[in-house]
């Protein structure tokens, strides 16, 4: 099983753009992950061929049309879960990532204008994911993004097998700060732990400093971290999800 990306766009050429060098390009030449990109624009049916239309009520910009998305999606749908960027989304997350990522793949709709006709998420299982608290001006570069983390955890894809386990966010914590030659740089020395070859010592070490720099530089992470040290696995908390 190969995993496919397909994404559904108004902008094709855009793909695999820059999933298409280093680790990510070679796997996608040696066949070990699929890029299709689809234009949207080849399901209008109008003479025009239109994808959008004015938004319902009054405002600025356009909408993208739920028919002509429909159409799009109902082409390609198969048993990938398929996503929808949109900055109304709930946040791609390291273990949302994980699980596309250990499936056949994923279909990924691009938004642009002000987005979609609402009725899309109605009338089809889609699941509406944001990259982040800011407004892009297409829902590619969030493809690109969210690809692009799944696809650097393909069975092959990245060098050392086990580089992926201790990443930031994997453990639910930043990752520790990182070192490496020269050891005296402008007069900054490396931590002396790190040099001393004592493995506890130095696994201790990051611990500490995962804990101490995920506290204050992201305290919202931290408290989800110590939250469900304390809670109850079986998770009375998770009832809204
Ligand atoms: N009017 C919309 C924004 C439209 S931006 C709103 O205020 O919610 C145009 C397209 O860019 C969106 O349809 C979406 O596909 C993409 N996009 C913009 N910001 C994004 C984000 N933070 N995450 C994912 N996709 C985003």
């Amino acid at each position: 099983m190969t995993f496919t990306a397909t994404i559904l766009t108004l902008y094709p050429e855009m793909f695999p753009g820059p999933l298409g060098v280093s680790l990510a390009g070679r796997a996608l030449r040696e066949g070990g992950w699929r890029c299709e990109p689809v234009q949207i624009r080849d399901f209008a049916t109008d003479k025009h061929r239109s994808v959008d239309d004015t938004p319902a009520g009054g405002g600025a910009g356009m909408v993208l049309r739920a028919d002509v998305l429909a159409a799009a999606v109902d082409s390609v749908a198969d048993d990938r879960p398929i996503l929808a960027m949109t900055p109304r989304g709930r946040p791609l997350s390291q273990a949302r990532v994980r699980e596309i990522a250990a499936g056949p793949g994923v279909i990924v709709l691009c938004g642009r204008f002000e987005g979609f006709d609402e009725r899309i998420f109605e009338g089809r299982e889609i699941e509406e994911v944001s990259i982040g608290d800011y407004i892009l001006s297409g829902g590619e570069m969030g493809a690109l993004v969210l690809l692009d983390a799944c696809i650097r955890l393909l069975p092959g894809v990245m060098g050392a097998a086990s580089s992926g386990v201790d990443e930031s966010f994997e453990t639910g914590l930043l990752e520790y700060p990182q070192y490496t030659r020269p050891f005296d740089w402008e007069g900054r020395t490396i931590p002396e732990v790190l040099r001393s070859g004592d493995h506890a010592r130095i696994a201790a070490w990051r611990k500490s400093k995962a804990e101490t720099d995920t506290r204050l530089r992201r305290p919202d992470l931290w408290e989800r971290h110590e939250g469900a040290r304390v809670q109850p696995p079986s998770g009375a908390r998770r009832t809204k999800d």
